[in-house]
């Protein structure tokens, strides 16, 4: 978790990590706020003291997440730890009983998810959502954000705009399906895509948006192993073109290739945070997996 034995920030941390009287996520959400102080730019995402109970169940428990801009940042932790219900408290999709968000140094916990979404924080979901019966061109069409053609009065005074705002998003989607293997199935119903091809589908959605942050819930789940590897290299190339993720997912190769940092979540709290290779090696982490 630390980068240099002889930075002065070791001791602030160790004892960050160790006092027993702080809650375990509180201790790590102040771990990578102090790493956050020393790196010169502001976390794209930051949240913390987040909660959520479903009647009796406490499905986060002060939980605390950030995502480095420009990062590939990784959320594992076993069946039931909260992941999913993170994200939809990141996104707004559930409120939360408590807690902050800011993404690009505004807070969003009070926004609904299509104000965040146009702030440029999109996902993408477990079963992947594609409309079976529009086509796959169509599906595209249906995610860019603030078409003028969207105002009912608007069509009859913008026309000629309105055609040449279709004529780019056309064109727009065009490229990404070309960028994610699905151009020749543009005019298919999206219907007859497989399962991993929904998924990527789903990202070529998410990205007809312009985001800076995609959420990205299990990409891999249910993906056969050469589309996992197809997956993997265009959200490499995309975040080398600048995009940031957030990454769920189970297959720990994918998240181990991918990820700068992980975190960990069990039993809906915060267990660890670090570099794929620090969290590979964490006794704690590896007892929450075995113990489950
Ligand atoms: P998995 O890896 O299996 O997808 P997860 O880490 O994403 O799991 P969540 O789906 O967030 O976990 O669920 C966390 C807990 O909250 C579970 O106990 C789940 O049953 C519960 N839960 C989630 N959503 C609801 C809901 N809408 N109503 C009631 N309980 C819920």
């Amino acid at each position: 978790m630390v980068d240099e034995p002889t930075n002065p920030l070791n001791s602030e941390i160790e004892a960050l990590v160790n006092p027993s009287s702080i809650e375990q996520s509180d201790v790590l959400a102040e771990v990578e706020a102090v790493k956050a102080a020393q790196s010169p730019e502001l976390p794209l995402l930051v949240a913390s003291g987040l909660n959520k109970s479903f009647g009796g169940i406490r499905a986060i428990d002060n939980a605390a997440i950030e995502v480095r801009k420009g990062s590939i940042t990784g959320l594992v932790g076993p069946n039931g730890a909260g992941k999913t219900t993170l994200f939809n408290l990141l996104l707004n999709f559930i409120r939360s009983d408590s807690g902050r968000v800011l993404f690009d140094g505004e807070p969003v916990h009070h926004l609904p998810p299509y104000r965040i979404a146009r702030m440029g924080m999109v996902r993408t979901f477990q079963v992947a959502r594609a409309l079976s019966r529009m086509s796959v061109m169509d599906n595209m069409l249906l995610a860019a954000q603030k078409q003028t053609g969207e105002n009912f009065w608007m069509t009859w005074f913008k026309q000629r705009e309105i055609a040449q705002e279709e004529k780019q998003q056309r064109q727009k989607a065009m490229e990404i399906l070309e960028s994610i293997g699905l151009a020749h199935m543009a005019s298919e119903y999206a219907g007859a895509l497989s399962g991993g091809q929904r998924k990527l589908l789903e990202m070529g959605r998410a990205l007809m948006t312009d985001p800076k942050l995609i959420l990205l819930d299990e990409p891999a789940a249910g993906v056969n192993p050469t589309l996992i590897n197809q997956i993997c290299d265009r959200i490499q190339r995309w975040n080398r073109e600048g995009l940031t993720f957030l990454i769920i997912e189970h297959n720990m190769d994918v998240i181990m290739s991918l990820c700068d940092r992980v975190w960990v979540l069990a039993e809906g709290r915060n267990l660890a945070a670090g570099t794929p290779a620090e969290i590979q090696s964490n006794p704690e982490v590896l007892e929450a997996y075995l113990g489950q």
